[in-house]
């Protein structure tokens, strides 16, 4: 087999096994004579996969009874607009922490429905850190909080959530789902595209507090009400199958890797290799975000030139190692090494990496 070392940001490299098992399923699964993807959303054979999907996502999570798993679709982009309309009362609002372009743009479409206030930003720093919980300005009588737990282009991260007392808090997990062991319950409403960390793209993975839900506004159109996909355990229409079948797939292998703690292990000895080549060549690869705000997930950092950089993501795409340049909004280079990332993939870069510096410091 001759795979890639893919530091594509997302959609992202998936487990091999849950690969594999698609791979051998598709033409005949589960004895039906037929894959997944040509199966009735009513069958038995589907119920499987899908509550078999929703019930490992609640059992890596460690979810109590009042929390809930959907599946949606229109990705973390649409949960920006859902959670607004859903939650926001008649003339109420939110308070958002901005982190940057993602949580910037789920503030606009919020603003488009309700009103969105900036509780806290580190935008005067360009957003090369997470705020701390003493610079938050809440509004007590928030509808919640929003936060974006990991900035996929800015390279942040939290490493602690923040106490917002009573108020729900909301969380964007979309590049960091399953990082790592956290308290799930804490949350009121957690959404994720599939596609960074546990499943391609076409499906997103909502995990809502069933209490709060219940309080949520009415008179919504069916599809964008919560309590229409809840009440039908993400049944109500046709579910994106075989994202759903491969969401399955990749949480079961989680799960065989030591579930959460598991992730964390590898995933911490991923990010130290990479902040630590950083550290060995302090005048050749210089990390913008500050020490105690990076991301375990998408390591970015900049070389001394523009030209050194784009040498550097076209001799590692020769090296069979694609998708390493930053996002075009900031430039640089940026590693997207998800839980799917094995540490040998991350070994041969942090290798690269050294030899790189050597040849061109
Ligand atoms: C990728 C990403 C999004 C956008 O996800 P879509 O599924 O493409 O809408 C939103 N938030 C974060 C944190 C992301 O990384």
């Amino acid at each position: 087999m001759n795979r890639t070392f893919n530091f594509y940001a997302g959609p992202a490299t998936l487990p091999l096994p849950a690969l594999e098992r698609a791979r051998a399923e598709i033409p005949d699964w589960e004895n039906t004579g037929m894959s997944v993807m040509e199966t009735s959303h009513r069958s038995k054979e589907y119920d499987a996969v899908h509550y078999g999907a929703m019930n490992l996502m609640a059992e890596l999570l460690g979810l109590d009874d009042d929390h809930q798993v959907l599946f949606l679709q229109g990705g973390a982009s649409t949960q920006f607009a859902m959670i607004p309309m859903n939650f926001i009362p008649a003339g109420g609002s939110a308070d958002y922490v901005d982190t940057g372009t993602w949580s910037t743009k789920a503030i606009k479409e919020a603003r488009i429905i309700a009103d969105a206030r900036v509780a806290a930003t580190s935008e005067p720093d360009g957003f090369k850190r997470i705020p701390k919980r003493s610079e938050y300005h809440l509004d007590p009588s928030a509808a919640y909080v929003h936060i974006t737990s990991n900035n996929t282009i800015k390279g942040t991260q939290y490493h602690e959530f923040p106490d917002v007392g009573e108020t729900p808090l909301v969380a964007d997990m979309s590049s960091d789902i399953l990082w790592r062991p956290i308290d799930a319950n804490r949350f009121s409403l957690i959404y994720a595209g599939a596609q960074k960390n546990i499943g391609p793209s076409g499906v997103t993975i909502v995990i809502i507090r069933k209490s709060w839900l219940e309080k949520a506004n009415t008179n919504l159109p069916t599809m964008f009400a919560y309590k229409t996909h809840a009440a039908k355990d993400s049944l109500f229409n046709t579910p994106p199958t075989f994202a759903i079948y491969m969401v399955r797939n990749v949480l079961e292998w989680v799960k065989e890797q030591g579930g959460l703690a598991g992730m964390e292990a590898r995933n911490r000895s991923k990010g130290d290799l990479l902040y630590g080549v950083m550290t060995e060549y302090p005048d050749f690869y210089k990390c913008p975000v500050e020490p105690e705000s990076r991301s375990y997930m998408n390591v970015v950092w900049r070389l001394p030139s523009e030209e050194l950089e784009a040498k550097f993501v076209a001799e590692a795409l020769e090296a069979k190692m694609c998708g390493l340049k930053g996002h075009r909004s900031v430039g640089g280079c940026r590693a997207s090494i998800y839980n799917a990332m094995p540490v040998e993939g991350v070994e041969y870069l942090a290798e690269f990496m050294r030899k790189f510096a050597r040849a061109n410091g």
